[in-house]
């Protein structure tokens, strides 16, 4: 069935309460046209990520979602409403679990058989819980990623510099706007000239050149007079990469944003666009294979760049595994993007806050704008992003934005959010929320926990500590999800959306959840041995009982 949604705007509540009002409204937004990749499918974001398992179920959603009461909560399995129970009023409207399977069963080729079933679903991160809120929110982690390069190997900026990527989807659309944010200048390859266009239109994307020379005449340019510039190519990664190995382009930084995490979304090489969705529904081991082959020329290239002396990342996408079971014993040469840049932040229980103006007004994220701003005066880097946002990013679907914040941040931004709906400074309610990579809302042994100090790389009790705290807390959707942007058995992970209603009980609830969902990370940094988690936890007084007494 097609259709197109929309979700409702203003202060006029289509629900029985603000706290079920913000989990239609994002459910509707996630499918906003504006907002997913193929609606028609219910696919938001990362190949197949998905907000309801089919019409039925995303109706059936919705129809509970209208007359759910203040007392009761419903519960999701893998994009379905299974059941409504009694709870109280501190409880998530919304209880999810999308995706999990028992881990010798964690396979693909077991989840696309459960999948063709109707008995599952691939919720993503933030696609099966609600909070997908378009290419900004990636933007700002992408945009402190490659900040982080800058600051490790550029003196600080991009300038001058030229990264070179694949994937202009949904993700991997924020990579050619948060490198111009740095002031460098990139490339970015991708099979679909339709996603390159939308980028353009986004402005994420400068412009799309014709040709691989064009693409290299241009992009060289805008290096040597070390002005800011992003360019589009169409090819296949696989064929486009060793080419300009081969050619010796003066490339500073690599990686790649193809859905390579999905062997059956990313183009083999000699598979036509058109026909790749077919093929890979006919015949997927044949297609896998193909994929998978393709990966490895596609990273031996990558590990070309790096012996050539590139800066050369995994950026969460499984290019690595996948290219090794293609059979190129040199993938894991270059590290993840979390292991290589993020981890510090982590370490801070810092991470991607992010909030959703449910009144549909820009002017409400322009005040939130300001408050952060007020908030947090000696964050120059926050600042910047603030600003550079506020002029760059076009919003898709409800307005929005995302910032990383830390522990002791969150909460305070989150209250004052909270207050701001009271006052009446914002004209409706705001929903609070984060993506699942997260300080300490996952395991991820290829992503965010690869490498941990201790070894711990694989345990996955954490991020189902994380739900748990989360839902004692009073959040108002809580979700466990297993896969991500990783794939099936790769990954767990859990998020926590909160509404801020402007009522005391919200700040109340929010003033708690934002305390203790970033503290998961801190205490998961402590527990791995790192030093500059546990100066955290003293100064912002969360308790680890292994370090009392
Ligand atoms: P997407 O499906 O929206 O986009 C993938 C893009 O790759 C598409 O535009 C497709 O045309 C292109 N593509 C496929 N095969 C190609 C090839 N051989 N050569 C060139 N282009 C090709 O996916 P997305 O949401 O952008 O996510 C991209 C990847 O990043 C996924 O694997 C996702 O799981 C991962 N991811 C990473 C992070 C992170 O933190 N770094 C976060 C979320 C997702």
């Amino acid at each position: 069935m097609t259709q197109s949604i929309r979700a409702a705007r203003g202060s006029q509540l289509t629900t029985r309460g603000w706290q079920q009002e913000g989990a239609l409204r994002m459910l509707m937004n996630n499918l906003d046209p504006e907002v997913a990749e193929r609606p028609d499918d219910l696919v938001v974001y990362g190949g197949t990520g998905k907000a309801a398992r089919d019409w039925p179920s995303y109706h059936a959603l919705v129809r509970t979602l209208t007359d759910l009461r203040e007392d009761e909560t419903m519960l999701v399995q893998s994009g379905r409403p299974v059941g409504v129970m009694r709870t109280h009023e501190w409880a998530p409207r919304v209880l999810l679990a999308n995706s999990n399977l028992v881990g010798d069963w964690a396979t693909w080729p077991e989840f696309r058989r459960l999948e063709q079933l109707g008995l599952t679903m691939y919720g993503q991160m933030t696609a099966g819980s609600w909070i997908y809120i378009g290419t900004q929110g990636i933007l700002q982690g992408t945009y402190e990623t490659f900040s982080a390069v800058a600051a490790k190997r550029f003196d600080g900026t991009l300038a001058g510099t030229l990264t070179l990527t694949a994937g202009c989807g949904g993700m991997g659309g924020a990579q050619p706007l948060a490198v111009t944010m740095n002031g460098g200048v990139c490339l970015i390859v991708d099979v679909d000239r339709s996603r390159l266009d939308r980028r353009v239109r986004d402005r994420y994307l400068d412009e799309v050149a014709d040709s691989l020379d064009d693409a290299i005449a241009r992009v060289r340019a805008a290096k040597r007079d070390r002005r800011a510039l992003s360019v589009g190519v169409v090819g296949n990664a696989a064929e486009v990469f060793p080419e300009l190995l081969n050619r010796g382009v003066e490339i500073d930084i690599v990686t790649d944003q193809t859905s390579a995490h999905d062997p059956l979304a990313y183009l083999p090489v000699g598979v036509e666009l058109a026909e790749a969705r077919d093929y890979a529904a006919a015949k997927p081991v044949e297609f896998t294979d193909r994929a998978r082959a393709s990966m490895a020329k596609h990273v031996e290239a990558m590990v070309g760049f790096l012996d050539a002396g590139a800066e050369v990342f995994d950026y969460g996408n499984s290019i690595r595994g996948e290219a090794q079971l293609g059979g190129y014993q040199r993938a894991f040469d270059f590290p993840g993007f979390v292991p290589a840049y993020i981890r510090p932040l982590f370490c801070e229980g810092r991470g991607p806050f992010r909030w959703a103006a449910l009144s549909g007004d820009p002017a409400d994220i322009a005040a939130t704008d300001r408050a952060i701003l007020d908030l947090f005066p000696e964050n120059e880097s926050l600042a910047r992003w603030i600003k550079l946002a506020g002029e760059r990013v076009a919003f898709q679907g409800l307005p929005a934005r995302i910032c990383w914040l830390g522990q002791g941040e969150r909460d305070r931004a989150g209250v004052r959010f909270n207050d701001m709906v009271a006052s009446g400074e914002l004209s409706a309610p705001v929903v609070i929320g984060r993506d699942h990579l997260d300080t300490g809302s996952v395991a991820s042994p290829y992503r965010e926990t690869e490498g941990m100090a201790d070894g711990s790389d694989a345990i996955a009790d954490w991020p189902l500590l994380n739900a748990l705290v989360n839902t004692a807390s009073g959040a108002s959707w809580v979700s466990i999800h297993h896969g991500g942007g990783v794939g099936i058995g790769r990954s767990i992970h859990a998020g926590q959306v909160c509404v801020a209603d402007g009522t005391a009980l919200a700040g109340q609830k929010i003033e708690r959840v934002l305390t203790n969902d970033p503290a998961m990370g801190v205490i998961r940094h402590v527990d791995a041995g790192y030093e500059s988690a546990r100066e955290v936890a003293d100064r912002t007084g969360v308790r680890v009982p292994m370090t009392e007494g």
